[in-house]
């Protein structure tokens, strides 16, 4: 592709071309390694088409690691035999107001399906009152598949984004990973909760699929329900898990599908994630054309994260000065609050 071919390409994309299946399929296959600087390149351009050089910055606030689900691949599901946590709304605030002042253009809570919140929804909507309350800045929740009358309440009371993965539309694999958990309920819950006014994230576990046919689905079934924010998260084996000896696959394939959504997504949001390889998987992805960053959080913190490379390391490097001091070097920069809140509808 020469500068002609690769600028009207850049173009058609913005102006909504979309790809083929076939086109994806190469994409996701090929080895080679020009063609791969290729497909980063032109992913770059069409983010900066859309949102230059500026970054949104998301801290991360894993309040409770209990969880009533037995998904094969995550850390915190109910068989694990790990020590957890259910911070107190003192100790949220706390946290909460450790981001006064700093560029952090929203806080997402997140937690198991702790069955002390899934039965008791209130308590979840008087944390998104108080962290509203204590930081006026967007919220984004991910209490897990909740019912109707709980989203309206959350999103009443100040929550803006829902952040709810499918991690896979392809259903055979989806009983495998998330196991006992209706696959048609989570696609509902984020159509309700896009119809009363959230805007909703959707994501994908790479690394995990039997086949790239597999991983295509995933794509065009996150394609299909229009989510305002896309994640590809590449799957680590944990410990204790049923898939703790299952073969890791490399970051490369997630930056690889970071790139497609970024042509398949032109204009949304597209998070790099610090869980998985800290600042410097976060230059990577973004490298790819991702414009957000996630999983920021404190360095003195014990939070958890979902992956958490980091777990075990003394000190931990993922707060947001180390970020926005790498970012400098990148030559990017978190984009201003009213820039964000215009992008989510506020
Ligand atoms: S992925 Fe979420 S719902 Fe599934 S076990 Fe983990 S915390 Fe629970």
């Amino acid at each position: 592709m020469d500068n002609y071919d690769l600028n009207e390409f850049v173009q058609d994309i913005i102006n909504g071309r979309g790809l083929s299946d076939s086109e994806i399929k190469h994409l996701l296959s090929t080895e080679n390694h020009k063609e791969l600087d290729k497909l980063y390149q032109v992913s770059r351009i069409v983010r900066d088409k859309f949102t230059g050089n500026k970054v949104f910055l998301y801290s991360f606030i894993y309040f409770s690691t209990y969880c009533k689900n037995e998904c094969s691949f995550c850390y915190y599901n109910k068989l694990n035999n790990i020590s957890r946590y259910r911070l107190s709304t003192d100790e949220i605030l706390r946290i909460c107001s450790s981001f006064k002042g700093k560029q952090i253009h929203m806080v997402d809570l997140t937690m198991g399906e702790d069955p002390y919140y899934h039965n008791n929804p209130h308590l979840l909507v008087d944390i998104v009152k108080n962290v509203k309350n204590e930081l006026d800045l967007p919220i984004m929740v991910s209490p897990g598949v909740v019912d109707n009358d709980t989203l309206e309440n959350l999103y009443n009371s100040g929550a803006d984004f829902l952040a709810l993965y499918q991690e896979t539309y392809d259903k055979d694999l989806y009983e495998r990973i998330r196991v006992g958990q209706s696959f048609r309920d989570r696609i509902n819950a984020r159509k309700f909760a896009k119809k009363i006014g959230f805007c909703v994230e959707d994501g994908i576990l790479s690394g995990i699929e039997p086949d790239i046919e597999s991983l295509i689905k995933s794509l065009r079934g996150m394609e299909n329900n229009n989510p305002d924010m896309v994640r590809a998260m590449t799957f680590t084996p944990q410990e204790g898990t049923p898939l703790e000896n299952q073969r890791q696959s490399s970051s490369e394939q997630e930056l690889k599908i970071i790139s497609i959504l970024r042509l398949m997504f032109p204009d949304k949001l597209i998070p790099a994630s610090l869980d998985i390889e800290g600042i410097d998987g976060m230059v990577k992805r973004l490298n790819s054309g991702a414009n957000v960053v996630t999983s920021i959080i404190p360095s003195n913190t014990t939070l958890e994260g979902v992956v958490n490379y980091d777990r075990d390391l003394e000190k931990r490097n993922r707060n947001v000065e180390n970020v926005v001091s790498r970012l400098k070097t990148m030559g990017m920069e978190p984009a201003k609050q009213s820039e964000f809140n215009q992008i989510i509808g506020l």
